[in-house]
């Protein structure tokens, strides 16, 4: 009948994996994943879990039992190393060969590290993987036991969470960037400088243009500090790392297939092998001008893997929707929807406010010779609804009516 092996038990690889049956794939289905765990959450790892908010119930994305209910064998702690494409088969550390009719790979990413002398001390930390959550987290308590500051390197989403999170619990909290503002990949300069501004409110020590010359370790090789270029010093019992990922794209690399920063995939999710597709964190999606996107976001998982899906079962589904995001920091929750990267206007809704304190709520709306390109929401749910819809459907409010609170912007959606 056909077997179907999907490389990856994630956000992609189970969405995949559920979109076949759904979409009447009646032929055996094998996901295989390397962690421990079956499909859990991401997200919350450096959110409510980790504040200790959430149970370790609710990071559970599907239980093994609901996947085999479904016909989908989840095979757990297993390592794929090679892909053999003439003979249609993965190769699993140990030496097992599956074959395959169709081919998913959905291998995510790795958090990137540094080259910095003392970072393979056992609490400096990356933090992608529920082992991963696990182990700051005890260091965390560490930290809080002993009045050790926290130190995070990287001020991009997961940093800040990671930040946030330490602060509710009452850590010191030093966040060293290496760029000039925060978040400088994703986001405007206004926001950049407002996640300062609120980062700095709740008494995070934010370090830009860092330069770190090296972790200092102890006689039992831990980290007690991380020395600057220019001689300052600041003691810690926690390094957290959160300078972005890499796409898992070695399998593919070595297979044969085109990488570049990622799978190189199309609209479909299509690889230049029929048999094979790519979805998720590990993919380069390859845009109608040529240029590649890479989206590193629960959303582009989610749906990369019903394309997946689909183009397995020969109905190509183009993925081209308006991308959208999250984070959460403090009692902040921003909603990104498109890509705000080229904009050349902006509009503000609504109260960015002076006193971070007092909650303020609202949208950045980013222009691009005068076209709505995207538009990045706090506290303001409804807007970014409203936003997703604009920029699917196309249609651009002027900036003056983006600003007007008055004007109602749900009557241009058509
Ligand atoms: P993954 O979920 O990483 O799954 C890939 C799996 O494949 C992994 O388990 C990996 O170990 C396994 N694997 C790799 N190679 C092999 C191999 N050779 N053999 C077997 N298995 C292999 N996104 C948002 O949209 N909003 C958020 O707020 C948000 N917050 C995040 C917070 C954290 C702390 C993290 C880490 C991520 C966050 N993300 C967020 C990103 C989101 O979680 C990812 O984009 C999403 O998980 C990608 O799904 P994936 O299936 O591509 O990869």
């Amino acid at each position: 009948e056909g077997h179907i092996v999907i490389i990856g038990a994630g956000q992609a690889g189970t969405q995949t994996a559920e979109a076949l049956r759904s979409g009447g794939y009646t032929g055996a289905i094998t996901m295989l994943g390397d962690e421990p765990h079956g499909p859990y959450h991401r997200p919350p790892l450096s959110k409510a879990w980790l504040a200790g908010e959430m149970g370790e119930a609710q990071l559970v994305m599907r239980a093994p039992e609901m996947l085999a209910k479904k016909g989908i064998t989840l095979r757990t702690g297993v390592t794929v190393e090679a892909i053999d494409r003439a003979a249609q088969k993965v190769k699993l550390a140990g030496g097992e060969a599956l074959a395959y009719t169709g081919l998913v790979l959905a291998t995510g990413s790795t958090p990137r590290s540094l080259p910095l002398p003392g970072i393979g001390a056992p609490n400096v930390l990356p933090l992608r993987s529920k082992d991963d959550a696990s182990a700051i987290a005890a260091r965390l308590t560490t930290c809080a036991e002993r009045s050790l500051p926290v130190l995070v390197i990287g001020g991009g989403f997961i940093g800040l969470e990671v930040a946030a999170t330490a602060r509710k619990k009452g850590l010191a909290v030093t966040v060293l960037e290496a760029a000039p503002r925060l978040l400088g990949r994703v986001l405007a300069p206004l926001l950049s400088d407002w996640y300062a501004a609120l980062h700095r409110e709740h008494g995070v020590n934010l370090v830009l243009d860092a330069r770190i010359a090296s972790i200092e370790t102890d006689a039992a090789g831990e980290a007690i500090a991380v020395l600057m270029t220019d001689g300052s010093r600041h003691p810690c019992g926690l390094v957290v790392l959160g300078v972005g990922v890499a796409a898992n794209d070695q399998l593919a690399a070595a297979a044969g297939l085109a990488c570049d920063r990622g799978i190189v995939v199309d609209d479909c999710t299509r690889t230049a092998d029929p048999l094979i597709v790519a979805a998720g964190d590990c993919t380069a999606r390859q845009l109608a001008d040529g240029s590649l996107l890479r989206l590193e976001s629960v959303q582009n998982a989610t749906e990369q893997g019903k394309s997946a899906a689909a183009a397995l079962l020969g109905q190509p589904r183009p993925f081209t929707a308006t991308p959208w995001f999250w984070s959460d920091q403090y009692d902040r929750k921003l909603q990104m929807a498109g890509l705000s990267g080229g904009a050349d206007a902006w509009a503000v809704r609504g109260d960015m406010g002076g006193d971070m304190a007092a909650g303020a709520a609202f949208s950045i709306y980013h222009f691009r010779a005068g076209k709505l390109i995207a538009v990045d929401s706090v506290n303001s749910a409804k807007d970014h609804l409203q936003a997703r819809k604009l920029l699917d459907a196309g249609v651009s409010p002027t900036p003056e009516q983006a600003a007007d609170g008055g004007f109602d912007l749900g009557t241009l959606i058509p």
